[in-house]
């Protein structure tokens, strides 16, 4: 076994290396740029090299500075992780011609694996089925559209050389493949640097279901099952389980042993994912309900029968999705990535493996679904993780390479963290699912989050009616939607407000600021903004000390009180325990129904902000002066109440941001004042 390795990544791919490395007692080197000098893989790893400034052209994608961060380290092995240098089999030949191990296959199986139409020929002759379609050198824009009219429409060009979602057109008739085939070569142009293309049937709500292989360096191959992928957003995976629902024993040995002929037919070594587009398997209810005892079971037979499947491509390195593979087998994959490449025969024959229970992974990215999944960057204020275990089978798993603080950066990809849940059942899985989902709170950025849950719950993920159309199909359920609602998010913002006064008076009894509450049939009126529109919410206090809470049209008895790990708030049939946290006027309410957010304008806390700068004390809205508590000379103390205004029909006690002397007085008892006059001048220090 090797004693130290470079890994050649970051984020959580790069943690996820380090701590299976650190398990088996191997040494690890980092790499990283100018962005991620502090970032979580750093830390991780036993040395850290910069390589460069933080575009990955300069850092991650530089082989030369990073062979030579290996030398200069003594490390034996590169890890490549996945994206990046995973695929160039230049980078995998330079480590070679190094002296250095690359922990991937052969730099040949790359290469043969790395264009989708030459790897096609391949597969054909190897016996592996492939989607019907032309694979061809010939481009000729004519004899194209030739090839298509002959596949019969609806088509799928695709870049040979492409990747990640990128370079593919649907064609519906015959009429638009001209114009399809230039802007695809357009694309594939900029995005691969080659024009390439291949035509072949676009297959109708398919399944996009993969197979894991191993190889070693012996000759040995196995496969670790499969995992279902179908549900993408632009063509890339959202989340994906193990096993596919609805698959049989017979078609998983068929689609395991095409694979691993596809494996074999370019001496692959080590870890690789075929990928296989899959038509006729229905998985609806097919493994719902269904024990899945140690010793492993297979899901009942439902609707295989005349399932086919056809070769897609081979990603010829470790995938994202590896863990929920790992969930259900037990095994550590990564470990067996070091031992193959190390030169250890594979550790496990194909009999000794065994499908225990269902895993679901959820990619949890920076992203607006509500906006076309349009990729966002910012600060995770808040990040707070479910209970859970790393890179070990257990219920719930959270691989990531980031922690509360960091940045999510424009130059690397928006993917935050993984989180992967393991259940006896589908069921049992998609409800610790939904529960880690929930657990999961994020502020500073977008995520989607919410937008998974959704999913989790819409009708088709949920029977497990799984096929690549699964979101636009469910877009009813899974887009602009708001579990909590409008009332109860305000419901709770009020709450929280209403307890961190408390807390503040309770602290400093001088900061009371609702001192008019105490005249039963008060109404205090609060400020909101929700998607651009403002909101007003009346709290009314009731003379038997109830709190009556109106917005949005309804109104009702609010209720809350401090619970261990939140804030229980009741209001309009709603009742949840629900953390909340403000970032500047926005308040995030989280809660196991949902999440949402609202907007909380606070005049009368942002000019006490404003006034403790200055000294200066004024009007948080128009209204009236109703009296003074103080005269000129008069020494006060932080917090001190200070003036009484009036308006909109409530009284609004205006305290003393800081200590300090009262020095004049600049309105009277009775005086109609405008927002942000200034009351009166208080010189600080006392
Ligand atoms: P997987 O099939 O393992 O889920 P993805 O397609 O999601 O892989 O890609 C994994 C990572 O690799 C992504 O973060 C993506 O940025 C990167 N990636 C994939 N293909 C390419 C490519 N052709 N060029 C650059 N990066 C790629
Ligand atoms: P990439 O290299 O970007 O991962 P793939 O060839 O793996 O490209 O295809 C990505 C996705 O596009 C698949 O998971 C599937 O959803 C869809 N797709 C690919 N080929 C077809 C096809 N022939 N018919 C329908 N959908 C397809
Ligand atoms: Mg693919």
């Amino acid at each position: 076994m090797f004693k130290k390795i470079l890994i050649a990544n970051r984020g959580e791919i790069a943690c996820r290396v380090a701590a299976t490395a650190r398990r088996m007692g191997v040494k690890t080197v980092a790499v990283y740029s100018d962005a991620d000098t502090h970032a979580k893989h750093v830390s991780a790893c036993d040395e850290a090299v910069h390589i460069g400034g933080s575009a990955p052209k300069d850092s991650y994608l530089r082989w030369e500075r990073i062979i030579e961060a290996a030398r200069a380290t003594g490390a034996q092995a590169v890890h490549p992780g996945y994206g990046f240098l995973s695929e160039n089999e230049e980078f995998a030949r330079a480590c070679a011609n190094a002296g250095l191990a690359f922990i991937g296959p052969p730099p040949s199986a790359i290469q043969a694996m790395g264009l989708k139409a030459e790897s096609k020929q391949l597969m054909e002759k190897a016996g592996v089925p492939l989607v019907p379609g032309y694979h061809g050198a010939d481009q000729d824009p004519a004899m194209l559209q030739h090839e298509a009219d002959r596949i019969g429409y609806p088509v799928l060009i695709k870049a040979s050389a492409g990747g990640g979602g990128k370079g593919m057109r649907a064609v519906d008739q015959a009429a638009d493949f001209a114009a399809a085939l230039a802007s695809c070569q357009r694309e594939a142009r900029n995005s691969f640097g080659s024009e390439a293309v291949l035509v072949e049937k676009y297959v109708q709500r398919p399944r996009h279901i993969e197979i894991q292989v191993f190889g070693d360096a012996h000759g040995n191959y196995v496969y670790l099952f499969e995992r279902d992928c179908s549900v993408q957003r632009r063509h890339q995976k959202v989340l994906e389980e193990a096993p596919a629902p609805g698959m049989t024993p017979e078609l998983r040995t068929q689609m395991g042993l095409a694979a691993v002929a596809a494996a074999r037919a370019v001496n692959y070594v080590g870890a690789g994912t075929v990928e296989f587009i899959v038509e006729g398997l229905h998985g609806a209810g097919s493994t719902q309900g269904e024990a899945a005892p140690s010793g492993g079971s297979e899901p009942r037979a439902a609707g295989s029968v005349g399932a086919r499947f056809y070769f897609m491509e081979m990603n010829t390195r470790l995938q994202v999705e590896h863990p929920v593979t790992e969930a259900i087998t037990g095994l550590d994959l990564v470990e067996w990535q070091l031992r193959v490449a190390s030169g250890e025969p594979l550790p496990m024959k194909q009999e000794d493996l065994h499908i225990l229970g269902h895993a679901i992974e959820a990619r949890i990215c920076a992203e607006n679904p509500d906006n076309n999944f349009l990729p966002v960057t910012g600060t995770l204020n808040v990040y707070r993780k479910p209970a859970c275990a790393s890179f070990e089978r257990s219920t719930v798993r959270i691989d990531d390479g980031v922690r509360e603080g960091d940045a999510i950066s424009p130059y690397y990809d928006s993917m935050v963290a993984k989180l992967i849940v393991h259940g006896d059942t589908r069921e049992q899985a998609l409800a610790r699912l939904d529960a880690a989902l929930a657990q999961t709170r994020i502020v500073g950025l977008t995520t989607n989050v919410q937008f998974l849950r959704h999913v989790v719950a819409s009708p088709s993920f949920a029977n497990a009616d799984l096929d690549t159309a699964l979101i636009p199909r469910e877009a009813a359920v899974l887009f602009g939607q708001d579990r909590l609602g409008l009332p109860f998010t305000v419901a709770a913002a009020v709450a929280q407000t209403l307890l961190a006064e408390r807390a503040r008076e309770t602290a400093d009894p001088f900061s009371r600021r609702d001192g008019w509450r105490s005249l039963g049939g008060a109404v205090r009126r609060f400020d909101f903004e929700s998607q651009g529109q403002s909101l007003l919410a009346h709290l009314h206090y009731l003379h038997d000390g109830g709190l009556q809470l109106t917005v949005a049209g309804v109104s009702g008895a609010l209720q809350f009180s401090v619970a261990a790990d939140g804030i229980d708030v009741q209001f309009h049939g709603v009742r949840q325990t629900v953390q909340t946290w403000q970032q500047d006027e926005v308040v995030h309410v989280f809660c196991a129904l949902g999440a949402a957010q609202i907007v909380e304008l606070d005049a009368l806390a942002h000019a006490g902000e404003a006034a403790a700068d200055t000294g200066r004390l004024t009007a948080p809205m128009p209204g009236k002066v109703v009296s003074f508590a103080v005269k000129p000379g008069d020494v006060v103390k932080k917090g001190q109440a200070l003036a009484v205004m009036e308006a909109m029909k409530m009284e609004h006690t205006i305290a003393a941001p800081v200590a300090g002397t009262v020095a004049e007085l600049l309105y009277a008892p009775g005086d109609q004042v405008a927002e942000g006059a200034e009351l009166l001048k208080l010189a600080a220090g006392a």
